[in-house]
């Protein structure tokens, strides 16, 4: 059985084919720049690879170009369409609607739309790629949605209230939902299967450092917090996201440099972090080398970045009186050593002891903590996709 996994972005469509028999991707590609010109770029499995440009006015046409790539030319992978069992799409906003993927239909798009003003790109980017689905692989080809934060509806209200009016979570539903989920779920899932059991009477905390970074704390293999709140914003210090701030900052910053709530947002979102600290890049290995360079601030974004991880995570272990393993995943979970080492060196009150050898392998799943040491510490290679795939699979075939 064959899945197509889609993820619509407001001006780009990525997607993989993947076949289930052994879970491998079979082909890959990208259409971006939708409403502005278009480019499209495929790959597949046994290494071929082309790249075009063509006119793409919504994600409609960025359907028909997948369709084509895959069933002909340079990257045909498939005589037909009917190879393909379903759509698997990830959708970023579920709010407090969706606890669980679910097969598309018209309730479940009525659903993400009352979602919108929750996350009005990203919601609008799925739904586009939805409807652009349903014309070019027809209106019975079974869709199914995959929602970022519905593994984070075990969250209990005292964690994912904000301590606002409460009319604004009444009436707006202002509230955490966290993000990333999918990818918290595939970890600790692996987590459990690496150890043979499952996670009821567990503690973990599932730690995603990539560009956006978040930390979720899972108890007896449910969420009971996740670091990012009603936008993937919040948390600790990203790529280009500030991060957790004195709110008071952000108004004193609108009211001095008079900035409309646009420019404000573009300011926290696209501005901050890790590139707004440094000055030199949003991306951790950039950082890093300036660092080395001898460029202060940039020594000053990535010492930030360890200490606030660190401190989230220490609130976890306090939320959950304990933990006992903690897993590192994403770009800079899965390829930085050091990040993995400056993360766990405040943790050795915990009875928490790296094995450095092991620690220093790159991109692996791999036990890195010692035999002696109290809590495993693990790194896990995130799968998204492969996720979003399963889910549709189980959902199809029910
Ligand atoms: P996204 O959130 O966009 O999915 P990724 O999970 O791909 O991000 O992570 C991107 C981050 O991972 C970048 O900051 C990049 O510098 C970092 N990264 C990738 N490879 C390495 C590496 N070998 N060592 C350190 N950091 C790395």
């Amino acid at each position: 059985m064959k899945i197509l996994v889609i993820n619509c972005g407001s001006s780009s469509l990525k997607y993989q084919l993947i076949d289930m028999t052994d879970e491998s991707v079979i082909a890959k590609g990208l259409c971006e720049r939708i409403g502005i010109d278009g480019q499209v770029t495929c790959k597949t499995a046994d290494g071929r690879k082309h790249a075009y440009d063509v006119d793409l006015p919504t994600h409609t046409e960025a359907f028909y170009e997948v369709k084509k790539s895959l069933i002909e030319g340079a990257c045909k992978v498939i005589d037909s369409l009917d190879e393909i069992a379903a759509v698997g799409h990830r959708v970023v906003q579920g709010g407090a609607l969706f606890h669980e993927s679910c097969l598309v239909t018209d309730e479940v798009i009525s659903g993400i739309e009352s979602l919108i003003e929750l996350a009005p790109l990203h919601n609008m980017a799925h739904l586009q790629g939805i409807h652009g689905c349903t014309e070019v692989f027809g209106k019975d080809f079974p869709q199914v949605v995959v929602f970022d934060n519905a593994f984070h509806s075990t969250m209990p209200p005292k964690a994912y209230m904000f301590a606002l009016p409460y009319k604004y979570y009444e009436e707006h539903k202002v509230r955490k939902y966290g993000f990333h989920g999918t990818s918290h779920r595939y970890v600790s899932n692996r987590l459990s299967e690496i150890l043979g059991e499952s996670l009821e009477g567990k503690k973990v905390i599932v730690c995603h450092l990539g560009n956006g970074s978040s930390l979720t704390a899972i108890q007896d293999g449910k969420v009971i917090d996740t670091s990012m709140g009603l936008t993937p914003l919040d948390g600790f210090i990203m790529g280009s996201r500030c991060g957790a701030v004195d709110p008071s900052a952000i108004t004193y910053i609108q009211d001095l440099e008079k900035l409309t709530t646009g420019q404000m947002d573009a300011l926290l979102n696209k501005k901050s972090g890790l590139l707004g600290i440094s000055g030199v890049s949003s991306d951790f290995r950039d950082v890093l080398k300036a660092k080395h360079d001898g460029n202060e601030r940039a020594a000053l974004a990535i010492d930030m970045f360890f200490y606030q991880i660190t401190k989230v995570l220490g609130s976890y272990v306090a939320a959950m009186n304990g933990v006992d393993y903690i897993c590192f995943t994403a770009g800079i979970g899965e390829n930085s050593s050091l990040t993995r080492s400056e993360v766990c060196k405040n943790l050795t009150y915990l009875g928490v002891e790296i094995d450095e050898e092991a620690n220093s392998t790159i991109a692996e799943e791999i036990k890195i903590s010692t035999e002696n040491s109290k809590v495993g510490v693990y790194v896990i290679p995130t799968n998204e996709e492969l996720m979003i795939a399963r889910d549709t699979m189980a959902l199809i075939s029910k």
